[in-house]
């Protein structure tokens, strides 16, 4: 079973890949020579990852799913949130976002943070949404190479690690894109059990 994956990011596609059962592969926008870049205009990561499902399933008339991420610190009210990937600037630098969410931490004690996924899937027919968080705090510095994005200023709660220092294996385990992934997976294994036994 293939599934279509509006996303250009290949650290989320290297990711999801790693957490795909063995009879699906994934098709990203860079398999279907897609370049084009999807203008991230919604309010909610519940309204970016729709509207990068449709714009996938526009062009090609498939079922697409896509996901959208965002880090919410609770003494900054929930920024960056759904402008965590243009913190910094619309040139979206990793570096430069972790490095302004630390500036604007100095001096605060309440560093706790959550991390939230969101995937759309958009079938032609329906549209379904799939959301998995995992709760942690923004470390004092940044620690480990591996991972992208915000994860060695992230620390998942139970962890003295960051994201960015655990093995991927261990992300990917309880990361809130496997939390989201699990479910969404979940959901397509059910509907081709029910299409199998009609
Ligand atoms: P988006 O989902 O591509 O819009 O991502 C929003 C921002 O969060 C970007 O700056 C990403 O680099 C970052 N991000 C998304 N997922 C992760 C993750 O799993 N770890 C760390 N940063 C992430």
């Amino acid at each position: 079973m293939k599934l279509f994956f509006a996303s250009h990011n290949e650290n989320k596609i290297r990711e999801i890949s790693a957490m795909l059962p063995a009879n699906m592969m994934l098709k990203s926008l860079k398999d279907l020579s897609l370049t084009e870049e999807i203008v991230e205009s919604g309010l909610t990561l519940e309204e970016n990852a729709l509207l990068k499902a449709r714009f996938l399933h526009a062009h090609i008339h498939h079922a697409s799913f896509a996901d959208d991420s965002g880090l919410e610190v609770e003494v900054l009210n929930g920024r960056p949130g759904v402008y965590s990937a243009r913190y910094a600037g619309p040139e979206k630098n990793d570096a430069a976002n972790s490095r302004k969410l630390l500036r604007e931490l100095e001096g605060k004690n309440n560093r706790s943070a959550v991390f939230k996924t969101v995937i759309a899937f958009v079938d032609g027919q329906q549209e379904f949404l799939f959301s998995g968080e995992v709760r942690g705090s923004i470390a004092h510095t940044p620690r480990g190479t591996k991972g992208f994005g915000y994860d060695p200023i992230f620390v998942p709660e139970g962890w003295s690690e960051s994201f960015a220092e655990v093995e991927k294996e261990i992300k990917n385990s309880i990361s809130h894109r496997a939390q989201a992934f699990d479910k969404f997976i979940r959901f397509l294994k059910e509907k081709s059990a029910n299409r199998a036994a009609l």
